[in-house]
């Protein structure tokens, strides 16, 4: 059988791979699922075209930490900080979720990502409370379409009486197993699995051991939340270390509070990091550690968080990343020079590296996904650059990073397959999803008597 090819013809095409660089006006042939040709006037007699002049063409955003089974929360949790999300989000409204709370926040938030650009997201569900739970949420995941590794993760309530914290309960090695068995793979697939583990900072450190034994033992990530609040396992990292359990396998979300020598120890062992500046920041994490990465030669990944706080889009919240860090590296080149640096500390390039490449690093995904390169996986997002806030095309990079809004993302290409075509996502009977999602959203803030629009 002939595989469908298509040919996305005269885009200004901004690749992220060295090799293919960046093109005026330049074509892309696809074919099933992969990218098979960049150049310039490719001549293809039988491929379906498509024009694209006018347009930029990026490689997907990765979207490196969501907790997508919030998005019926839309602003919820604007104005708390951790301590009031950690008392009103997981002891609280989480507790409230039914699998089909977790089935329509996880499937309209998906196809939000999808409609603002995001072909990879990074799931992090921890709001798992039964198998039936997980199945949602992941059915969810799946009927998006949206390429994904599923981090799953162990809920956060208050102990009921004579029920053991959740920081002392070691990840369920039966659901691990089960999920393997019944429903994903390991970096093969559309949709994989991850683990959403607590880590030293929210588990004893035997849990922490035992996690990230049972991730290495499947060879899958262990991600995991690294501050706010007090740490339940002080000196958790070093005897971690010890043990030989810290690798590339190893993500830290966050990591505001690691003292130096402790970020460079891990960056050292290869451990990834995925920050969330605009949480980070109207939390109370403290500054995103973007600085302190780059200082040691590393890239964060970056992520949204929380749609109960802020935009899903991954422009605003990379703008924030590179804003922020171009603010500190100002600030000290005044107090140490008593002038502003000669040049930008930090280019929009690095800063789309940060949402592309860096994440596909992160996921174990290079030779996959990332970068618009021959050979890997055809997903890809076309901006309309002829809108009022784009023209005239200068510096693509600089436009993609600093002008894009979601009301430029022309198209959506996920594994060869459009998602969303001239501005419409290609999705069944989305006002009926978005109803459910609202029905679902006020039911789960009534029952915690929060004040919600009618
Ligand atoms: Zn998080």
């Amino acid at each position: 059988m002939k595989v469908g090819q298509v040919l996305l013809k005269g885009a200004t095409i901004v690749s992220m791979d060295d090799v293919a660089g960046d093109l005026d006006e330049g074509d892309i042939l696809i074919e099933g699922d992969r990218i098979v040709a960049i150049g310039v006037r490719l001549e293809v007699p039988d491929a379906e075209v498509v024009d694209l002049r006018g347009r930029i063409v990026i490689p997907g955003l990765i979207n490196a930490h969501l907790h997508t089974w919030q998005t019926g929360l839309r602003g919820i949790a604007a104005n708390w900080t951790l301590l009031e999300y950690f008392r009103w989000m997981h002891a609280g409204l989480a507790t409230c979720f039914t699998p089909d709370d977790l089935f329509c926040a996880t499937q309209v938030g998906a196809l939000n990502q999808i409609n603002s650009g995001t072909t990879t997201l990074v799931d992090w569900c921890h709001n798992n409370p039964t198998p039936t739970h997980t199945d949602a949420a992941l059915d969810g995941l799946l009927d998006a379409g949206i390429r994904a590794r599923f981090m799953h993760g162990s809920p956060k309530p208050d102990p009921k009486p004579g029920q053991p914290h959740f920081s002392e309960i070691p990840h369920p090695r039966a659901e691990v197993e089960r999920l393997l068995r019944d429903r994903l793979g390991k970096n093969t697939g559309r949709v994989d699995l991850g683990l959403a583990i607590l880590g030293p900072h929210y588990s004893t450190l035997e849990v922490a051991r035992h996690d990230i034994r049972l991730a290495r033992e499947h060879g899958l990530i262990a991600s995991m939340h690294q501050g706010g609040g007090t740490e339940k396992a002080p000196r958790g990292w070093e005897a971690l270390d010890e043990d030989g359990l810290i690798g590339p396998w190893i993500n830290i979300v966050h990591g505001n509070d690691l003292s130096d020598e402790r970020l460079a120890r891990l960056v050292a062992l290869g451990v990834s990091f995925s920050i969330a500046p605009e949480g980070e920041m109207t939390q109370g994490h403290g500054f995103p550690i973007v600085g302190r990465l780059r200082a040691l030669n590393a890239a964060p990944t970056v992520g949204v968080d929380l749609e109960s706080i802020m935009s899903g889009d991954m422009f605003s919240v990379v703008r924030m990343a590179l804003g922020m860090q171009r603010a500190f590296d100002n600030a000290a080149s005044r107090q140490s020079h008593g002038q502003i640096p000669e040049t930008s500390t930090i280019s929009t390039r690095e800063a789309l590296s940060w949402i592309t490449t860096a994440g596909a690093r992160m996921l174990g995904l290079t030779d996959r996904i990332g970068s618009l390169t021959p050979g890997k996986q055809a997903d890809l997002v076309v901006i309309d650059a002829r809108a009022i806030n784009m023209r005239p095309l200068h510096d693509p990079v600089s436009t993609v990073v600093m002008q894009t809004s979601l009301a430029n993302i022309e198209s959506v290409m996920i594994a060869g397959e459009w998602k969303k075509r001239a501005g419409q996502l290609l999705a069944s009977d989305i006002d009926r999803k978005l109803d459910r999602l609202a029905e679902s959203g006020r039911r789960i803030a009534r029952a915690m008597n929060l004040r919600t629009a009618a």
